[in-house]
């Protein structure tokens, strides 16, 4: 029997053998030959199949499991949005396209989001239909995001943009980018922003790719030349974008780490399989180090689960995001200290990168991406510590 729209009333046990048989019944064909695959540093692998997958896990109400029944969500508890991530993560399920609609617009939406924005937006993400990419950094406003030089001019019906972001992950394959754009002229720092909705497919947007140390492009420059979107597609009041900016990334550097870490637990069973084979397991200090990496993935799930009881995620969420993102980048090097000398050889010209060589680089990026480690520690030490304010 089907699970009902509200999954919440359905018991853990129920949900999981449902979770597990459908992905069972449908993990099959070309889904099934992108197992472990299109996870981050590997999101260009199967792009088009990836795309096909999102619509089926629409189709059968997997997207969207923990948004409230009347915005189209199924209202999962948390522990039921966790068993879903590990059993999508235990069946190798492919990476996802649409991290950026599902887990960090849509939840925006729902909290500042109007009733339009709502009806419009949220349907299409739920059915797998309509990706979206985030339009915050610039050349000169990355960790100084309040910097923001982007220009929107309210212009009759329609807003009129003007600037450049730069770092925009997906921007290619994307249909909608949230922006943050300056809409009051002469203002400065986190007042005067706004958070608008921007369609992509028009010509005052120009996209470029950047390729990256793995080889890949998943991120780009993106180009505002007059570009348009309309005047009711500002999220939040004019000028007070900065709250809803803010609130998108708590939920960035929070919850919607939750399958991630039950893809780190098969990334860390991989390299103790790995450590036993080749036999460097005997090595004392990478016994200690594969023994740390445990306890630490330990210490996330726990850490994880905690603040994820506790609704929206506040400043906080910075913890999770600076242990997650360390944890991951040492998990790296630590992949290549066990494959030893000859993990650092890429076969191939240009170059083929093996899954860990992907994830030893692709994670340099984890301690920058969502706020660098630095920035995490100043929100904690502000925010959550009350300790006095940097000095600038
Ligand atoms: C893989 C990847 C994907 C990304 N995707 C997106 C995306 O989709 N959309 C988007 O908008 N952005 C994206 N970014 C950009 C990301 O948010 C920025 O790279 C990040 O905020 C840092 O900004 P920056 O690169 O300008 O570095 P800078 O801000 O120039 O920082 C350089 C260094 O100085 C340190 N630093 C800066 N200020 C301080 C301070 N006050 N105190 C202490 N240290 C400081 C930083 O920690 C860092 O080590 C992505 C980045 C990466 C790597």
């Amino acid at each position: 029997m089907p699970l009902p729209t509200d999954v919440s009333t359905v018991s853990d046990e129920e949900f999981r053998a449902e979770a597990k048989a459908w992905l069972a019944a449908n993990l099959v064909g070309e889904y099934a030959s992108l197992k472990g695959r299109g996870g981050p540093g590997d999101e260009e692998v199967g792009f088009e199949i990836r795309e096909r997958w999102e619509r089926v896990l629409g189709e059968a109400g997997w997207i969207g499991l923990g948004w409230p029944t009347e915005f189209g969500g199924r209202n999962a508890t948390v522990a039921q949005q966790i068993i879903w991530a590990e059993e999508y993560a235990r069946a190798q399920a492919p990476g996802r396209v649409n991290h950026m609609g599902e887990n960090l617009l849509g939840p925006t939406l729902i909290a500042h989001g109007t009733a339009a924005q709502c009806d419009r937006f949220l349907p299409p993400i739920l059915r797998g239909e309509e990706r979206w990419c985030q339009g915050y950094s610039e050349p000169n406003a990355g960790s100084d995001l309040a910097n923001v030089q982007t220009r929107a001019v309210l212009d009759g019906d329609r807003w009129v943009i003007n600037g450049q972001k730069v770092w925009t992950s997906l921007a290619h394959v994307s249909h909608w980018c949230f922006v943050v754009a300056r809409t009051e002229p002469g203002s400065s720092r986190h007042s005067g922003l706004s958070f608008l909705l921007v369609p992509m497919d028009q010509p005052g947007i120009e996209t470029r790719a950047i390729v990256q140390i793995t080889g890949g492009g998943e991120f780009n420059e993106v180009f505002f030349t007059d570009a348009e979107t309309d005047a009711d597609m500002i999220v939040g009041e004019i000028g007070k974008g900065w709250g809803v900016a803010m609130d998108l990334l708590a939920f960035e550097r929070g919850i919607s780490t939750l399958a991630q870490q039950v893809g780190f637990e098969r990334e860390l069973d991989g390299l103790i399989a790995e450590a036993k084979g080749n036999g460097r397991a005997a090595d004392p200090v990478l016994r200690q180090r594969l023994v740390d990496m445990w306890i630490g993935l330990q210490l996330m799930k726990w850490n994880g689960l905690r603040s994820m009881g506790s609704g929206v995620p506040g400043p906080e969420a910075s913890i999770s995001k600076l242990f997650w993102g360390t944890w991951h980048r040492d998990l790296g090097e630590l992949a290549m200290d066990i494959g030893g000398m000859e993990s650092q050889i890429a076969e191939g010209f240009p170059y083929e990168l093996t899954l860990d060589q992907k994830m030893f680089l692709f994670t340099r990026s984890e301690t920058i991406y969502g706020g660098s480690n630095e920035i995490q520690r100043n929100v904690i030490a502000e925010r959550v510590l009350g300790l006095p304010r940097e000095k600038v």
